[in-house]
């Protein structure tokens, strides 16, 4: 197994504490790992700072080059990265290889042609005697940390989008899940210059910590808990960095009494316990009419009890385990919380064995201010609220601190795009959830974060406005 890490164009072990990597479909380890020591996180910040002089200076043709180089190599071996991926998350094979890996593809891809995109908005004479420029110039070196959920997704997410506006990267994958990122720093190392990319392996409050406040980096980048980005944003603020944080979720469906109940079901039943709801956009929070409520709920149950659970390589299996022992128990904490006022349709129960699985859960009559409702879990959990007709859903919708995803369900067009704009989230998807492309942005609003992956906005993070005048005599 390939568990170098990528420091400054050479692939080397990591010389601190190992780190036990456990597969959570069987509970056993896979692999021991040594993390970076201060001196090679030191290293691939400085490297990633001397990469920054040239490649800031490369055109935008030689990036688009290189992201779609990463891309070809990353296609060559994606049944290989696509097992590690499935070993170590538990993904359900067909989920990691055919799902997540276009995307993966298509993100470096799609940032391969924004890379040729970035222009400044203006050239003239705004004083008389003198013509004035406006550039978008690379920010300068980042360091960027990835959470556990999609780890090879969320590294293309946090490379391809630096790399394209010019800048070199240090990029830390989670340390429950670093297996198909560091494969990735192994192909890495014959594909990027020395330098530009970085990979190092640690734990967040020590490695990470040390990252997002190393000198020489000038932009921090952040996919995880609202915890980490507000270590983050208390990083940048001590030196005055750049800062993108895209946060937790606590995906809000809103379902009109005009709904297809059919559609509906049928799509949550597809992305609500999709990477066993581990997932940001998550579709978690049922706000459904009162009138189609108890058609909703039983669909709902009936379809999530016959999700398949299993190990993830066996034919079938529609949903794995959770990450972690420590994260099925903060599920079933919400869940065991939750039985004295809110009733458990199906699920809400931990599976007997070596993994991590937990059923597939559907929580009925849930208060709209209950912490099932408003907390993210991060687990195979949907909760159903009544919404009566003295009630406004945008309302209470937006009276949590998250601000990502959001969904509407309702055949009338109007009623879609009036309640749409009065959504404080970063999206909103009508009669569907979870569709995502590189070309739009996966945004975040409030307590979720800020700025966005993905579309050519995401270049935003990592570049500075700048004006140059030229006096004319
Ligand atoms: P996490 O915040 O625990 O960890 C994320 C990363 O931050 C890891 O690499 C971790 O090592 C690092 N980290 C932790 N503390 C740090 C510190 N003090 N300084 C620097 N780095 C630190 O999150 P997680 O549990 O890995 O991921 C789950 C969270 O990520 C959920 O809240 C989920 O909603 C969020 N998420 C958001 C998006 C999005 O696009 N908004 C996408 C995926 C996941």
């Amino acid at each position: 197994m390939h568990t170098k890490q990528l420091i400054n164009g050479e692939l080397v072990d990591g010389a601190s504490v190992s780190l036990p990597v456990i597969n959570p479909a069987t509970g056993e380890e896979i692999i021991s790992i040594g993390q970076a020591d201060d001196a090679q996180l030191d290293l691939a910040v400085r490297g990633a700072h001397e990469a920054f002089e040239s490649y800031s200076r490369t055109t935008p043709a030689q990036r688009a080059g290189l992201l779609l180089d990463i891309a070809s190599v990353i296609e060559t071996h994606a049944e290989e990265l696509a097992a590690l991926e499935s070993d170590n998350v538990g993904k359900p094979w067909p989920s990691a290889l055919e799902d997540e890996m276009p995307l993966t593809l298509d993100t470096f891809r799609f940032f391969a042609g924004a890379a040729r995109t970035m222009a400044g908005v203006a050239a003239g004479e705004y004083v008389p005697g003198h013509t004035s420029l406006i550039r978008r110039d690379p920010i300068g070196p980042v360091a960027a940390i990835a959470p556990w959920n999609y780890p090879l997704m969320m590294a293309a997410w946090k490379i391809a989008a630096p790399l394209a506006a010019g800048c070199s990267v240090v990029l830390k994958p989670s340390e429950v899940t670093p297996l198909s990122t560091l494969r990735l720093a192994h192909l890495l190392a014959d594909v990027a210059p020395k330098g530009v990319i970085n990979i190092i392996h640690g734990v967040g409050s020590s490695t990470g910590d040390r990252l997002i406040n190393a000198p020489g980096i000038e932009a921090v980048s952040i996919t995880g808990s609202p915890a980490t980005g507000s270590a983050a944003m208390r990083a940048a603020a001590r030196e005055m960095r750049q800062v993108h944080v895209e946060l937790g979720g606590k995906a809000p469906v809103i379902v009109y009494e005009d709904a297809d109940i059919d559609k509906l079901v049928a799509t949550l039943r597809a992305t609500a316990f999709f990477n066993a709801g581990q997932d940001c956009a998550q579709p978690c929070r049922l706000i459904v009419a009162s009138r189609i409520y108890d058609r909703v709920v039983s669909a709902l149950a009936e379809a999530a009890s016959t999700i398949r659970l299993g190990a993830p390589r066996a034919a079938g299996t529609e949903m794995g385990p959770l990450v972690t022992e420590q994260h099925r128990q903060r599920v079933a904490g919400f869940v065991d919380r939750a039985r004295s006022y809110a009733e458990i349709v199906t699920g809400g129960t931990v599976e007997p064995g070596g993994g991590f699985f937990y059923r597939p859960t559907v929580v009925a009559d849930v208060d709209h201010h209950a912490e099932i409702a408003t907390q993210e879990m991060f687990g195979p959990v949907v909760t159903v609220s009544r919404l009566t007709a003295d009630q406004d859903p945008i309302a209470i919708a937006n009276a949590t601190r998250y601000g990502l995803a959001s969904s509407l369900w309702t055949r009338d067009s109007g009623r879609a795009m009036e309640a749409s704009s009065r959504l404080r989230f970063g999206f909103t998807w009508v009669n569907t959830h979870g569709v995502a492309t590189p070309e739009m942005p996966w945004a975040a609003m409030k307590g979720s974060g800020h700025g966005c992956d993905m579309s050519v906005f995401a270049l935003d993070a990592y570049t500075s406005v700048r004006h140059v005048m030229l006096a004319h005599g």
